[in-house]
């Protein structure tokens, strides 16, 4: 990082000793697993720069954001909508939780047998290390699952947390359900912003949110091609931004990268061999900094060709509708678009697996690779029918399970080996 941010993150309470280090461990750890990779797409230049900057730069625009009156709104899952937050004039932030932390204060609340990423993210918090979490107002928190359920009631001892319930059906009642849910969320962030949303402001802010789900649409169709001009890795990296940079800024980075990527397609510049196996990667959300599973099937020979996760397409695959004059009108397509993210909280699911047949087509993939968290029981079990529905399609599947450590790397490499052994082309 360019400056000396110290002073920032003290006056936003951070422990610092413990800040520097995470501090110590992220930069060689990018390092490694992305700036060694041969023949990177030149525009990639802007994400490194926005990674190195995740603590610094982002958190001082965020703070001259609040200076000015506006509000920071954090979240852990792709059901809470931007676009009710930004037309109200406040910002969302994902909060990552893709790495290990804090295990020891996290155990004296929360039991030893639950996910990582819930654990990461009460880790950051209790620990102090993270400065997103330090600038929210306002968290919002879902009912997609029961350990985050019950772990945003702990949360909200230490700061403010609005619970989103998720149906986990798609019938008139449900959709109607989320409907209520989203109007009482709408009337929340009015009060914590201060700001109604108009359905000028509404109708500005689905626009923009949908100019940037385009943009990751055609980065990823790029991605359907033979030669693939952008790895996995660095495809993931920006579906990981996409949940904390500027919005605008962020859309017009990801335009100049597909220009540069489509240039690259047309004079066959591929970062695969023609014989990489293709991978879709599916399962649950890798935060930001989990590059593990991915880190691990691109040092073996093979090339993502998707993420079937919510730090992949089903963040940006629907738009919302832009039709709609009045807020409830706009308010109904955003409930209608959003109801429809694949989460494994749905019972059944078949959209998710449906999709990954047509994806698998679509992307010319060789094989998926089914990643889920350990104790993350929706995911886990859920990969049951993943493998039932793949196999009628005779498309190969490996399941894992894994967390945030390393300790099983070894073992998941000779395993992701062996399994691109077998669908070698
Ligand atoms: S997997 Fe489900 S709970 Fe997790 S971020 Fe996605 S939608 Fe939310
Ligand atoms: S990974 Fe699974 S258990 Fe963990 S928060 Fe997400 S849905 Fe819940």
């Amino acid at each position: 990082m360019g400056n000396d941010y110290r002073p920032m993150w003290e006056s936003l309470g951070l422990d610092l000793e413990a800040h520097d280090q995470l501090l110590n461990v992220l930069p060689p750890t990018y390092g490694d697993v992305y700036l060694k990779q041969e023949n990177r797409p030149d525009k990639m230049e802007y994400f490194d720069f926005v990674f190195n900057e995740i603590h610094g730069l982002r958190i001082q625009e965020l703070q001259e954001h609040k200076a000015k009156g506006g509000k920071v709104v954090g979240a852990y899952c792709v059901f809470v909508p931007e676009e009710i937050v930004r037309a109200a004039g406040g910002v969302l932030v994902g909060l990552c939780s893709g790495v290990e932390i804090g295990s020891a204060q996290v155990e004296k609340v929360l039991p030893k047998n639950i996910c990582s990423l819930i654990k990461s993210f009460m880790g950051f918090k209790l620990a102090r290390i993270c400065p997103y979490f330090e600038c929210c107002d306002l968290i919002v928190g879902e009912t997609t699952c029961d350990g985050k359920k019950k772990a945003f009631e702990i949360l909200n001892d230490y700061v403010p947390v609005h619970v989103l319930e998720i149906p986990q059906m798609r019938r008139e009642k449900d959709r109607q359900f989320w409907f209520g849910e989203l109007q009482d969320f709408l009337k929340t962030v009015e009060e914590y912003t201060g700001n109604k949303i108009t359905p000028e402001s509404l109708r500005r802010s689905i626009k923009e949110i949908n100019a940037k789900r385009s943009v990751l649409l055609r980065l990823n169709e790029l991605r359907k091609n033979d030669v693939l001009p952008i790895s996995g890795k660095d495809s993931l990296l920006i579906e990981q931004i996409a949940m904390y940079d500027d919005v605008d800024r962020f859309t017009s980075q990801v335009n100049g990268l597909c220009e540069e990527l489509e240039t690259r397609v047309r004079e066959g510049k591929g970062v695969n061999k023609p014989d990489s196996p293709r991978i879709i990667l599916t399962g649950t959300p890798m935060a930001i900094p989990n590059w593990k599973v991915s880190h691990l099937i691109e040092s073996s020979s093979a090339i993502i060709v998707a993420e079937e996760m919510c730090t992949g397409l089903r963040y940006f695959e629907n738009l919302v509708s832009e039709e709609g004059e009045s807020v409830d009108q706009m308010l109904k397509s955003i409930a209608d678009r959003y109801i429809e993210t694949n989460c494994a909280c749905f019972t059944p699911n078949e959209g998710r697996t449906e999709e990954l047949v047509r994806l698998a087509k679509e992307y010319k993939a060789d094989g998926v690779i089914n990643c889920s968290l350990i104790f993350c029981d929706p995911y886990m079990i859920e990969a049951n029918r993943v493998e039932k529905t793949l196999k009628d399609h005779g498309i190969p599947l490996l399941r894992i399970e894994t967390d945030y450590g390393q300790e099983d790397s070894g073992q998941l490499k000779t395993r992701i080996e062996a399994f691109l052994e077998m669908i070698k082309r």
